[in-house]
């Protein structure tokens, strides 16, 4: 078997700077910690922070009075910050920027008198945390179709904004559609879609014709993770989303001889060795690793952050 195995692929900079941002809470606060939704979403990651004693929480009011809480890369709507305030609760906001980019477009729109088109995908903890913002001007659409349903007047004041992780494809298809028939709608001059699923898509997009199967590492709730997966599908591979190496079914890999494996951006590098070793051993793959952009993006923690631990070092040379 030979592997070709994707790059960039796994953690982007907003995941990173989050499960650091956990891990530094953990050291200045210990443990009890809670933290608005998974902080990313991936099982591996959620869990191995489950079991250090972190507690991951669906509402604010499961967080006791005057604990720390944590905001995940996925975003929070004013809402949701507005009851941690009135729980007293100390907040640390580990958002991705690129998605704070997107709650402020969208505060920008709805201020300016704009009705919001926002393609995404409903339920999704980022699409929520950003209709938030201004709830009664903004409108979810997930598909061309969902356009073709829209009923405001032809000259109606328009601007869209796109969930940072979808296909880019079929973003280009909803905003087609959008074009015709609100020619004047408004867009961010820098689109939403963030580099790291632009680059992630792209690798797998240029390997696999050379591929018979996909194995995309990343949990069934990653958005970015799922998007990877469909790009196989819709060219007729054998795509699998998994959590690891435990899940890989030997059948997969009848007749194939080229596998292509990627990591969504929530998944941590060691479920990519775990697998890549699995495929050594039980199908003596050869691995070769293509690179088809170069990265080099990373976001520092947040500022309430960076200041306690710098109290605290001053602290400790103060003793
Ligand atoms: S996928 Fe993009 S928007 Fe989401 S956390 Fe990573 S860099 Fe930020």
């Amino acid at each position: 078997m030979r592997v070709l195995l994707a790059s960039p692929r796994g953690f982007c900079a907003g995941v990173n700077m989050a499960i650091e941002c956990l891990d530094e809470c953990i050291r200045i606060f210990g443990p009890k910690i809670f933290v608005y939704h998974e902080i990313v979403h991936n099982k591996y990651v959620v869990d191995k922070f489950t079991q250090q004693g972190v507690t991951f929480v669906d509402e604010v009011h499961e967080v006791p009075e005057g604990a720390v809480l944590l905001y995940s890369a996925h975003g929070v709507s004013p809402v949701v910050r507005e009851a941690a305030r009135a729980r007293k609760l100390r907040t640390i906001d580990a958002t991705c920027p690129l998605v704070t980019k997107v709650h402020i477009e969208a505060i920008k729109y709805a201020q300016e008198g704009y009705h919001i088109l926002l393609i995404g995908h409903e339920g999704h903890d980022e699409v929520i945390g950003t209709m938030g913002e201004a709830p009664a001007s903004i409108t979810l659409v997930e598909s061309p179709e969902d356009v073709d349903q829209l009923s405001f007047p032809a000259d109606s004041k328009l601007a869209y904004l796109t969930q940072t992780t979808l296909s880019v494809e079929e973003a280009s298809a909803v905003i087609r559609r959008l074009e015709e028939r609100f020619p004047q709608v408004e867009h961010p001059p820098k689109e939403d879609i963030c580099y790291a699923t632009t680059n992630r898509q792209f690798a797998v997009r240029s390997l696999i014709p050379e591929a018979d199967v996909l194995l995309v590492l990343g949990s069934q709730n990653s958005s970015n993770s799922r998007r990877l997966m469909e790009i196989g599908q819709a060219l007729g591979k054998g795509a699998y989303l998994l959590d690891g190496a435990g899940e890989i079914q030997p059948a997969w890999f009848e007749g194939a001889e080229t596998v292509l494996v990627t990591a969504g951006a929530s998944a941590p590098q060691v479920v990519v060795d775990e697998c890549l070793e699995y495929l050594r051993t039980h199908h003596g793959a050869t691995i070769e690793e293509v690179t088809t952009r170069d990265e080099h993006v990373h976001f520092p923690l947040p500022r309430e952050l960076r200041q306690l631990a710098k109290l605290e070092a001053a602290g400790a040379q103060g003793t």
